[in-house]
């Protein structure tokens, strides 16, 4: 039996990791849940996988929460980043999902990573932000970090098919957005709802307009070479609409070994609980006929800067990184709310690397003073744009 910890239990992943757990109920069971601010969703997860432990991102849903329970259900240890840590940490967990967004769950996977429990990661900013100090743990702790991400996932069963030194490079494919082929005159009219239409994913709100500007493939170049440590000139994107190809290596000799499946996250979340193992899935089955075509191109990064600045930033001390992502943060919420137009974006976050003084980052600390600093610059930036859109 693995016993599984899951942070951001009620959004998209952690509803399909839970799935995932029902139907292998008989080699998985749950030990902790982490949630945001949806108490609800959360309080029902409890009642129908009766965790050991469970922790909320404030004291006021976790008090919520409290109060939707019988008494004695389930430990509440704590909230916000001591909950994350407390649930990530518990001494019946064997492998912690990192499923939720953004950066507060930095803490709890390097307190997971300190009490040995295996990574399933789905979260980029985790790598993205702290990337050289995340995996120097693991590699101290021989813990290993197992992508959940379906492109990262998709390299990591590639990998196995030969020896690690003979790799040439990999390729990630991407969707390419709701807005692939556009001009960037027709990208100024953008708004937050056709951004939110993804064509082959369904996902959060932040994950999918960074699907439509690019900056989530970009996001997934760090996180790639981070994961595989990799140089920056063998990570390729190529853009693949159908999102059949989940992505691919080639090796020395030429030889490309893709991986190729259906669009749904359970795929991935089964096999990093799984490996080094296969288990069947009720999933549908891929059907290659129905997909018909399956096409190619070069991203076009004129139109969407964002994949240039994530690779300009992949050739920069860590700071750079840490300031790319946390503009980007930034940025997204105020595209969504009307303030910030969609190439805005973008416009932002080079503005704020461009301010910026790069440095290598070695403690947490740093990286969140580097951080807490480029979301101030963004914050001042974006003000200036906003009057303009
Ligand atoms: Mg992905």
């Amino acid at each position: 039996m693995k016993r599984i910890a899951i942070l951001g239990s009620t959004g998209s992943i952690g509803q399909s990791a839970l799935a995932v757990i029902a139907a292998h109920a008989d080699r998985l069971s749950v030990v902790g849940l982490a949630a945001g601010e949806n108490v609800e969703r959360l309080a029902e997860q409890i009642m129908s996988y009766r965790p050991a432990v469970a922790s909320m991102a404030s004291t006021t849903a976790l008090e919520r929460l409290r109060d939707l329970l019988p008494a004695g259900t389930v430990a509440l240890p704590g909230a916000a980043r001591d909950g994350l840590v407390a649930v990530a940490s518990h001494p019946d967990v064997d492998i912690v999902l990192c499923a939720s967004s953004g950066t507060e769950a930095l803490e709890a996977v390097l307190a997971a990573i300190d009490a040995g429990k295996i990574i399933a990661l789905a979260n980029k900013e985790v790598l993205v932000m702290a990337g050289g100090i995340v995996t120097a743990a693991a590699r101290r702790r021989g813990v290993a970090i197992l992508p959940v991400d379906s492109e990262h996932n998709a390299i990591h069963q590639c990998l196995h098919t030969c020896d690690r030194g003979l790799l040439k490079r990999i390729v990630l494919t991407a969707s390419g957005g709701p807005f692939r082929g556009w001009s960037a005159t027709q990208l100024e009219r953008v708004t937050a709802d056709a951004a939110l239409q993804h064509p082959t994913w369904r996902m959060g709100r932040k994950i999918t307009i960074d699907s439509a500007t690019l900056m989530n493939k970009g996001l997934e170049v760090i996180e790639a070479k981070w994961l595989f440590g990799l140089e920056p000139a063998q990570i390729d994107v190529l853009v693949h609409p159908q999102s059949v190809v989940h992505s691919m290596v080639e090796w020395c000799d030429g030889s490309v070994i893709a991986q190729l499946g259906v669009t749904d996250m359970r795929l991935p979340i089964q096999y990093a609980f799984s490996y080094p193992d296969r288990w069947t899935t009720p999933l549908p089955p891929l059907d290659l006929v129905a997909a018909g075509r399956l096409e190619f191109s070069q991203p076009d990064t004129s139109a969407f800067p964002c994949l240039r600045l994530a690779y300009r930033a992949l050739e920069s001390p860590a700071s750079v990184a840490v300031v790319l992502n946390a503009a980007n943060e930034v940025a997204v919420p105020l595209f969504l709310e009307g303030r910030l137009s969609f190439p805005g974006i973008a416009r932002v976050i080079e503005a704020v690397m461009d301010a910026h003084d790069p440095a290598t980052v070695e403690s947490l600390d740093e990286v969140r003073e580097v951080d807490r600093r480029a979301r101030v610059a963004a914050r001042t930036i974006a003000r200036g744009l906003e009057s303009k859109v």
